[in-house]
C-alpha cells in the first residue's frame, strides 16, 4: 500500500498516519522525492479495511496493490523530473548530448576531445576512469590520474562530467570529480553501490543492465532514491539477446514503457548497445524521434587507437555527421538539442 500525503500535511499528521498503519499490523516507511512524500507498507500488506486511515488528516489519496517501486512510480509523482546538473538540465524538453571517450586515456586525447566537443556546444563530458572491463587483462582505466584529467578538461571547456563509480570505496573518490556518477551495466544491482550512491548528495546516470528487466531498473532506481538521492537518470544501453549480429540489443521499446512507468529521465546510449559505430546514427535518430531525453555517445580523436571501446567510438567527423542528422529530427519535433546550434 502507498498513502500518498498532502503536500501541506504536518509532522504529527504524518506520525498520526503512521502510528495507524503500525496499529494495523503493518510496518510503515516514510518517503521523499522531491516535492512528493509518501509513506510505504512492507510489500506482502494484505487486504484490508482502510477505513480508518482515510479518516485521517494529510492524506491525499491511498492506493492499494501498488508496484514494487515506489518512488520511481509515475503513480505517485506524476510530473517528469528535470535532473540538475550544476545548472544543467536532463529530463526538460530539450535533448541532451553526452559524449566523450570510453575511457580517459592521456591528457592529450581528453584534451582535443573536450575541445572539440565543447567547440559543438556539448555541455556534458563523459569519460572513464574506472573501468568494468569484462577480462582483468584489459586496459582497467587511470583511476585517480583519469578523475584529475576529465575534471582538468571539464574545467577549460566549461563542461560537466558523468564517469563511472565501481563500487562504494572509489564512490567516495569519484563523487568529488564527477557532476553525475554513473553506475554501469554490471552494477546495476550492485545494491550497496545503489545505497551508498543514495546517501550522496549527486546526480546518478543509472544503466540497465544487459540481462535486466525493465522492473529491476526501476527497483534498482528505487534503492538510490529511498535513500534519499531523487536525481537519478536511466539509461538504455542495448540488452543481451540470442543474435550476435550486434554486441547488445537496443530496446527501443524501453523508452516509451519508461516514460509510462516512471517520472524519471530516460537516456539511451547507442554506442554500447551495439559495439558497431555505424549504427550510432541510425540509433540516434531512433532515440530522439522515440522521445528519450538524450543520448550517451562515445567518442575519441583516433577511434581506431581507442584502449577500450573503439570500434563503437564515433570520430570527430563521425560526431560532425550525428549533429547534421539530428538536426532536422529535432526540428521536426519542434524540440531543441541541448547547446547545439543551427
Ligand atoms: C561505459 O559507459 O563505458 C560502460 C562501461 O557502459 P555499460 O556499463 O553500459 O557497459
Ligand atoms: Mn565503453
Amino acid at each position: 500500500m502507498i498513502v500518498v500525503l498532502k503536500k501541506d500535511v504536518s509532522e504529527n499528521e504524518i506520525l498520526t498516519i503512521q502510528n495507524t498503519i503500525n496499529s494495523l499490523g503493518m510496518e510503515s516507511r516514510l518517503m521523499i522525492s522531491g516535492e512528493t512524500r509518501v509513506i510505504g507498507t512492507n510489500e506482502e500488506t494484505p487486504v484490508f479495511d482502510d477505513a480508518p486511515l482515510r479518516r485521517l488528516e494529510g492524506i491525499q489519496d491511498i492506493y492499494h496493490g501498488a508496484k514494487p517501486y515506489k518512488l520511481a512510480s509515475r503513480d505517485f509523482h506524476p510530473e517528469n523530473t528535470v535532473v540538475m546538473l550544476d545548472g544543467h538540465p536532463i529530463g526538460d524538453q530539450n535533448f541532451t548530448l553526452i559524449a566523450g571517450p570510453c575511457s580517459v586515456e592521456s591528457e592529450d586525447q581528453i584534451m582535443k576531445t573536450a575541445e572539440f566537443l565543447a567547440s559543438k556546444g556539448v555541455k556534458i563530458l563523459r569519460g572513464g576512469a574506472y573501468k568494468p572491463r569484462s577480462s582483468p587483462y584489459s586496459f582497467q582505466g587511470l583511476g585517480k590520474t583519469g578523475l584529475k584529467l576529465l575534471s582538468v578538461a571539464a574545467a577549460r571547456f566549461d563542461m560537466k562530467i558523468v564517469t563511472e563509480a565501481m563500487d562504494p570505496v572509489s564512490l567516495q573518490e569519484v563523487g568529488e570529480f564527477a557532476d553525475m556518477i554513473q553506475i554501469g551495466s554490471r552494477n546495476m544491482q550492485n545494491f550497496s553501490l545503489l545505497k551508498a550512491a543514495g546517501k550522496l548528495n549527486k546526480p546518478v546516470l543509472l544503466k540497465r543492465g544487459f540481462s535486466a528487466t525493465l522492473e529491476e531498473l526501476l527497483l534498482s532506481a528505487e534503492y538510490i532514491l529511498s535513500e534519499g538521492n531523487g536525481n537519478v537518470v536511466l539509461c538504455e544501453r542495448g540488452v543481451r539477446t540470442f543474435d550476435n549480429q550486434s554486441r547488445n540489443m537496443l530496446d527501443i521499446n524501453a523508452v516509451p514503457a519508461l516514460k509510462e512507468l516512471t517520472h524519471l529521465p530516460v537516456l539511451i546510449d547507442p554506442s554500447h548497445a551495439t559495439g558497431n559505430r555505424d549504427r550510432i546514427i541510425p540509433l540516434s535518430r531512433a532515440a530522439l524521434a522515440v522521445g528519450a531525453d538524450g543520448i550517451m555517445v562515445e567518442v575519441h580523436p583516433q577511434p581506431d587507437k581507442a584502449l577500450s571501446d573503439g570500434p563503437q567510438s564515433l570520430s570527430f567527423d563521425g560526431f560532425n555527421q550525428l549533429l547534421e542528422q539530428l538536426k532536422p529530427i529535432a526540428r521536426a519535433l519542434n524540440t531543441q538539442i541541448r547547446g547545439i546550434h543551427e
